[in-house]
């Protein structure tokens, strides 16, 4: 067997009718920039999310920028956040010549672990961005409480999460601001980039609409300092097809890490899901000490695996004059040698037994 990690051309065959007609519909209007289905997504999004604001932009990446720059981050500022995540949740902040401040994770979740944010708290700090790692979101319940007590902003990095919710809200309608990612691989992408940023703030909303168009009030007067960031009108299309089967996707996708977990707990440790959240598992992420043994193991059964993450940002080259060193973070550094992350998607069908089977040989 040949197994697809994301298997995003058996997604892309299922859906290729709709997909097909919206993207020729904007071929023919020809309105490639925040064309109408610019605007339908954002509503669409904002329906979907409970969130009041939605805007669409160029990619996760942008939509992290655009919300540090709504919540107008200085240099010298400290942002607390997670060294277990992928870059661009730090290299945001690094932009604007402000400094992440690293807190380690909890073992079970991979999210930045609650209990240890306050001691990373200074006069500098101004905001915390918990990352919903692997489709979950981070204690939310605790980060609000110290966020409010020390008067901190709160954005969540839910480029991995899209639908996933914490005492039954939705991972975008959490925080100050709340970001996601249509990156093509993730829970809901597109085929190209693409990001959103979410709140329920009218001043952000106002702020980040003008960002994203270069910081313009009106055409070539520009209010702000922005970005390039629109997301262009063919990815809102596809992701208007794609959106009405979103909720079947997420059951799909639980349904999946269902049968491993069932499969795999006596012989893995297996992703924990707090009893408060739903994830959306952008991954299913089990532990092993055997890693990359196992994973080469598997690759030549022809089942693609993936780490995420092998190095902490804490030990990344372009983060030695922040002099963070090995020890810092055992838990992040724990978990970047024993993290596997498995096949899931949507439209798998018996890879999953095939997989499952090989795992277990292997443990
Ligand atoms: C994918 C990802 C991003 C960046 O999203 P892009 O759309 O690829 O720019 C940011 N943060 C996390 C945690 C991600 O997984």
């Amino acid at each position: 067997m040949d197994i697809d990690f994301a298997n995003l051309q058996r997604q892309y065959q299922e859906y290729k009718d709709d997909i097909n007609f919206r993207i020729q519909k904007v071929l023919n209007n020809s309105n490639y920039i925040l064309g109408s289905e610019v605007y339908d997504l954002e509503k669409a999004l904002g329906d979907f999310t409970g969130a009041k604001y939605a805007l669409s932009c160029s990619s996760g990446t942008d939509s992290l920028l655009l919300s540090m720059l709504s919540i107008d981050l200085k240099p010298g500022d400290e942002v607390i956040t997670s060294p277990f995540t992928f870059i661009s949740t730090a290299e945001a902040i690094s932009r604007l010549n402000a400094k992440p401040v690293f807190v380690d994770i909890e073992k079970d979740t991979f999210n930045i672990d609650s209990n240890k944010i306050e001691s990373a708290i200074t006069s500098k700090t101004k905001a915390i961005i918990p990352v919903s790692l692997f489709g979950q979101p981070a204690d939310l319940n605790v980060i609000e409480l110290i966020a409010n007590k020390y008067n901190l902003k709160v954005i969540v990095d839910g480029a991995q999460s899209f639908g996933s919710t914490l005492n039954k809200i939705t991972d975008s309608n959490l925080g100050d601001l709340s970001i996601t990612s249509f990156f093509p691989a993730k829970p809901l992408g597109c085929y190209g980039d693409g990001g959103a940023i979410f709140t329920n703030n009218v001043d952000y909303f106002e702020k980040i609409k003008m960002l994203r168009v270069h910081g313009q009030n009106q055409k070539y007067r520009h209010k702000y300092i922005g970005i390039g960031g629109r997301l262009d009108t063919i990815q809102a299309s596809i992701l208007l097809a794609k959106i009405p089967f979103f909720d079947q996707e997420l059951v799909e996708r639980s349904y999946v890490a269902e049968i491993y977990s069932k499969s795999l707990y006596k012989y893995f440790s297996i992703p924990v899901i707090s009893s408060d959240r739903t994830s959306s598992w952008a991954q299913y992420t089990i532990r092993t000490e055997n890693r990359d043994h196992i994973k080469q193991k598997l690759k030549e059964k022809g089942i693609p695996t993936a780490i995420y993450y092998p190095t902490p940002l804490h030990l990344q080259e372009c983060y030695k004059d922040l002099r963070y060193k090995i020890g810092d973070f055992p838990e992040a550094e724990l978990a970047s040698k024993e993290v596997l992350s498995l096949p899931i998607n949507a439209f798998m069908r018996n890879e999953i037994e095939y997989i499952v089977s090989n795992l277990i040989d292997l443990a």
